[in-house]
């Protein structure tokens, strides 16, 4: 396989499988570099962030199996870094100490002023229900609003170089349920928020959790979205975001045929420590 997979969690935030456990699986799917990318630990009590005090073992661990299958694979330590308006997160876990390889930047909550807490973009459908109602009065303008903005804003402040599932607001949006996606109010949140990626040169991942997990039945970005990184030339990479190592790659080459039908001649993939084009 020509492709890597930077976007994985295992046992040290919500997935299972233990590093060496991954290291294993992408030995032998013979993936050119496997990132551990397990959640940010954040001062918000939540189900799936890593926590704080399992952050020593989660360096160590990985750390461990990174030297020890060396000779095998490519193997990088890394976080997905949440982005929580006016919550320093970075702070909370000492981020620039850390001795990580590379991290991706990512939005997973939006503040409701209403109850004065921090709502969760990326549960159920019923938590989106009671988010768009009782966090935002039904708006759910309101919320795609809010959850581009944090995107907006963890850009310019992380300035990470890839930034996971740019739409997760559309997880629970199937259908158009919640919001149309072709509105455009949507879409100018979508163009505004891409200028910014393209602004920073931030890689757009395409993610295919969605799809292991079966939330989804298409990856993160939409085609639409994908259109507008390739009008804009902005780069892309391809994440599994896998929860266990047999999601490792999912449908890695499915998604490529999709990708290359919308256009796209180039992908990134990380190699030997720098993100680097592979043509498709
Ligand atoms: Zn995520
Ligand atoms: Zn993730």
């Amino acid at each position: 396989m020509k492709y890597s997979d930077m976007h994985t969690h295992g046992f040290y935030s919500d997935g299972n499988g233990r590093p060496f456990e991954f290291a294993e699986k992408a030995v032998e799917m013979d993936i050119i570099s496997l990132g551990f990318s397990d959640h940010s630990p954040v001062p918000i009590d939540n189900s799936w962030s890593m926590k704080k005090q399992a952050l020593t073992s989660y360096i160590k661990e990985t750390g461990e199996v990174k030297k020890e299958y060396s000779k095998k694979i490519d193997i990088y330590m890394g976080m997905e870094l949440d982005y929580i308006p006016d919550v320093d997160v970075k702070k909370h876990l000492n981020f620039n100490e850390l001795p990580l390889d590379y991290f991706i930047g990512s939005v997973h909550y939006i503040y409701s002023k209403k109850l004065n807490k921090y709502l969760e973009v990326d549960g159920g459908a019923e938590d989106f229900n009671y988010l768009v109602k009782e966090g935002f009065n039904g708006d759910a303008e309101a919320v795609y609003k809010a959850y581009y903005n944090n995107v907006r804003e963890m850009i310019s402040e992380y300035i990470p170089v890839v930034m996971a599932h740019f739409n997760l607001v559309e997880k629970n949006n199937s259908g158009g349920v919640h919001f149309d996606v072709s509105d455009e109010d949507y879409l100018s949140e979508v163009e505004n928020t891409l200028d910014i990626v393209k602004l920073y040169g931030t890689i757009v991942e395409i993610n295919t959790g969605g799809m292991s997990r079966k939330y989804m039945d298409k990856p993160y970005p939409s085609e639409y979205i994908l259109k507008r990184c390739l009008a804009k030339t902005i780069p892309v990479t391809i994440n599994s975001d896998a929860h266990n190592p047999g999601s490792l790659a999912y449908k890695f080459s499915d998604t490529i045929d999709d990708v290359k039908k919308i256009g796209f001649k180039e992908l990134i993939v990380y190699r030997k420590g720098n993100w680097t084009v592979v043509r498709l």
